[in-house]
Order: C-alpha cells, then sequence, then structure tokens
C-alpha cells in the first residue's frame, strides 16, 4: 500500500490544543477543498503546495514508519496531515499507519496519533487517532461540504485529546461557529483562530472573551511567530 506524501518533518505543534509539543509531521498530498477562494477573495490555505494529488512522492507504510523512527524513538506526537489524509485512498493508508505507530510504539506517550482533518471526511471507525477537526465556516466558502455527523461521534467519544477548530474570518464566521457550537453542544477543546493577516487576533479575543462559551480556546499559530511563512517548520 503506498501513498503520496508531500513532505515529512519535525517541529512544534503550532496549533490547537498540542501547540507547542514537539511533533512529527507527515503531510499528504491532495485536498479536494479551496478554503477562503470566493469570487472576491483569495485562497488562505497555508499549504497551497500540497493540494494537487500528484505533489510530493509515494511512500509505502513501511517507508513512512522507518522515516519517523528515524527523526525520534522517544514520545512525540505524530501528525498525519495536508492537504487531506482522510480522502480517497489515504484513509485506509493512514488508518494501516495509526495501526502500526500504536503497536510498535505502544509503550511511548502519544501512541495515538493525532489527525487534521478538513471536516468533509467522516471520522468514524478509524482507531488509534485522536482528532483535529475542521468546521469551514461561511468565510472559507467550504460550509457546504462539512459532514455535521463527525460532532455526534466526537460528542460520543469525550476523549480529551480530540478538538474541534474554526478558521474565522470575520464577525459572521464568529457568530456562525457559535451556533454550531451551541446546534451540536460542543464543550471541549473549541479551538479558534483568525484567518492571517485578514482578521486581527485582539479582535477574535475580545468575541471569545464577550460570548465566553465553555472550552473555548484562542490559537494563534506558533510555527509563524517562530520562523515567519516557511515550508517545513
Ligand atoms: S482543507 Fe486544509 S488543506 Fe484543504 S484547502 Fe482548506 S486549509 Fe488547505
Amino acid at each position: 500500500m503506498k501513498a503520496r506524501i508531500n513532505e515529512i518533518f519535525y517541529s512544534l505543534s503550532g496549533e490547537g490544543i498540542s501547540q507547542g509539543v514537539p511533533t512529527i509531521f507527515i503531510r499528504f498530498a491532495g485536498c479536494s477543498l479551496r478554503c477562503g477562494q470566493t469570487d472576491s477573495k483569495k485562497l488562505w490555505c497555508d499549504t497551497g503546495y500540497a493540494l494537487s494529488n500528484s505533489s510530493g512522492d509515494e511512500f509505502s507504510l513501511e517507508e513512512v514508519f522507518e522515516k519517523i523512527e528515524k527523526i525520534s524513538n522517544s514520545p512525540t506526537q505524530i501528525l498525519l496531515t495536508g492537504g487531506e489524509p482522510l480522502e480517497n485512498q489515504k484513509r485506509v493508508f493512514c488508518y494501516e499507519l495509526s495501526k502500526m505507530i500504536f503497536q510498535k510504539r505502544h509503550n511511548l506517550n502519544y501512541a495515538y496519533t493525532r489527525i487534521e482533518t478538513n471536516g468533509k471526511e467522516s471520522i468514524l471507525n478509524l482507531d488509534n487517532m485522536v482528532f483535529s477537526l475542521d468546521y469551514k465556516l461561511p468565510g472559507s466558502g467550504m460550509e457546504k461540504f462539512m459532514y455535521k455527523e463527525n460532532f455526534h461521534f466526537i460528542s460520543k467519544r469525550k476523549n480529551p485529546l480530540d478538538e474541534v477548530k474554526f478558521v474565522v474570518r470575520d464577525e459572521v464566521d464568529f457568530l456562525r461557529a457559535s451556533e454550531v457550537i451551541e446546534e451540536f453542544s460542543l464543550n471541549q477543546n473549541l479551538i479558534f483562530s483568525p484567518v492571517y493577516k485578514e482578521l486581527p487576533p485582539e479582535v477574535l479575543a475580545n468575541w471569545i472573551k464577550e460570548k465566553n462559551i465553555e472550552g473555548a480556546k484562542l490559537s494563534l499559530q506558533l510555527h509563524k511567530q517562530l520562523w515567519g511563512e516557511k515550508k517545513g517548520v
């Protein structure tokens, strides 16, 4: 079994509840969404270079695992990201990879692989993973693709390591996120990030303070503060 992977590198997690944790990033190639790209606005995706299904190189499960072990055989978070790691045949690859990681590294912390997924794909029936589940808001132009059944599943799991992420472009987005949170009774690890260079972080911070939603947390992209807009950090 093989999948196309754009890059594998070691850095610190930049966002969410694991922000600042040493992390091995496995970035899968290809994503069918185009966040932020509307009639009048441009794509805001940080990883435009990984959106094509043909970017990167083909790796087998064993080759990816070998790379992970070479980078670190001590406790390190492993993050499957993209592009979108759960699209098409990548889903089975991610499932098998997380199983392999769990079997071979179960005596270490972070035996459960973290996966960042865009909210379009189902997260049901994926063992050995914890989820960073996006919900795309109206400003992204991608809300119509969201698979809301995922919220029922994530709520039932009650896994303290799961998180739901909202990237907020404007107040309409923030209010929509609040509605979705209420509709699905979400109350843990609700991560809010401003669209980079569009929404000033302090504005979002004030909305979060005013609304005071249980479980809400502001997350600014640590990697950009540390290293700027570079690839592979
Ligand atoms: S879902 Fe993620 S990878 Fe795909 S376009 Fe949106 S931000 Fe980029």
